[in-house]
């Protein structure tokens, strides 16, 4: 098998399964309990944290574990917009969100928020003048996502912070899909609120962390013991906990090396595929991006056919993000790049990773191109065949 999906999900890394055992098999104590076999469970849940702030440059304090990234975005959104509901009803976000954004933005919607979604140019970029002039005095939140997962594609969160910041409004980014490939230190991106989640970085999936700067105000979401300061109540998943840290520590330790490495294997993708196929449009290739995504678009053909034809061949990717599979509504973050329907519909998302080498890529391109050959020769007779 080629696995071409590492946006979706990872493999657990042998180092990180490794440090997860003893919590599965032996230290298995509640974290919570008075007594020293609860003590040792706490302290790995204590230990992790502060790993994980000094990888992300913040505070251990700032660190909060949760069951998902899904559920951080949740967090973020819906504990800023319960806390400062009293001071202000408008939260601006864009059009390229993961759901875990989009939907919790539309559900705060029926509960009267109102919601501003920012447009991106045909790049996949929001445009920062555009963010400057949509806040007003009710805006408590702003919510842009560090790397697009379709497209790879990176937005300017530094400077999306500094007018947040001016404006006195919260800022929370998405970075999924950057954690251990861009260089993510928390206290310099300027963000308020970010989302780690484990399984995209070769750590187990349901655990994550948000990180929530000192001071951010935030109301539960979920309610019961104390746990996570009241912020998350729930016990923890202390061998998720213990992966997720060590996942970090190798995203953080490796990111360099990997970065380019992977970007050279990208770019071949990107040349063999414009080389040997054509009417072949690379999506976000002219915007800064993620080193292992590419996103393209090819005209005559269903990207879910072509999915489906890799997958015979053993080849793994995706029409773009996991959680629409199924979903036979264009790509919403294509749309927004101004791609009409019929070429999003054409489109597929590569996603490379640590395991991917250029034996893989070379097959690709060339599983890619006999494929996408067959599927246009396929739909022309049928497009001749059909009635007038
Ligand atoms: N945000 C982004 C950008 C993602 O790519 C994903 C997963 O695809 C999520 C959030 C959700 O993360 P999780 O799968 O941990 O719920």
């Amino acid at each position: 098998m080629i696995y071409l999906d590492h946006n979706a999900t990872t493999p657990l890394h042998p180092r990180v399964f490794e440090a997860m055992l003893p919590y599965l098999r032996e230290r298995w104590g509640n974290p919570s309990s008075p007594y020293r076999f609860g003590n040792q469970a706490r302290a790995a849940v204590e230990r992790s944290r502060r790993r994980i702030a000094e990888c992300l440059s913040c505070s251990p304090t700032e660190i909060l574990f949760c069951s998902s990234g899904t559920e951080a975005d949740n967090l973020a959104l819906r504990g800023v917009a319960h806390a400062l509901g009293a001071r202000g009803n408008h939260i601006v976000t864009t059009a390229i969100e993961h759901h875990a954004v989009l939907n919790t933005c539309k559900a705060l919607e029926s509960e009267g928020f109102r919601i501003t979604y920012l447009p991106v140019n045909e790049d996949g970029i929001v445009q920062i003048e555009t963010l400057a002039s949509v806040l007003d005095d009710q805006t408590i939140l702003v919510s842009v996502m560090h790397a697009n997962n379709e497209t790879g594609v990176i937005q300017p969160i530094k400077e999306i912070a500094d007018i947040a910041r001016k404006r006195g409004v919260l800022l929370h980014s998405d970075t999924v899909q950057t954690v251990g490939k861009l260089n993510v230190q928390l206290a310099d991106l300027g963000v308020d609120l970010a989302p780690v989640s484990a399984h995209k970085i070769y750590g187990p999936k349901g655990i994550a962390a948000l990180y929530v700067r000192e001071g951010t105000p935030l109301a539960p979401v979920i309610t019961g013991g104390a746990q996570e300061g009241g912020l998350r109540a729930g016990t923890e998943n202390v061998a998720g906990i213990v992966g997720l840290a060590e996942a970090v520590a190798l995203a953080v330790e490796h990111r360099e090396t990997e970065g380019k490495r992977l970007a050279i294997l990208r770019d071949r993708l990107e040349k063999g595929v414009r080389e040997s196929i054509r009417e072949v449009r690379i999506n976000g290739a002219r915007a800064p991006r993620v080193p292992n995504t590419s996103n393209m678009s090819f005209s005559g053909v269903d990207g879910e056919s072509i999915v489906l034809g890799l997958d015979l061949c053993g080849i793994c990717l995706s029409t773009g993000s996991a959680c629409s599979t199924g979903d036979p509504e264009p790509s919403h973050v294509l749309m927004a790049m101004g791609i009409n329907a019929r070429e999003a519909q054409g489109s597929i998302r590569i996603s490379l990773g640590r395991d991917t080498e250029r034996d893989d890529i070379d097959a690709t391109v060339q599983a890619l191109a006999a494929t996408v050959e067959r599927l246009r020769a396929v739909s022309s007779i049928q497009g001749s065949t059909e009635p007038q």
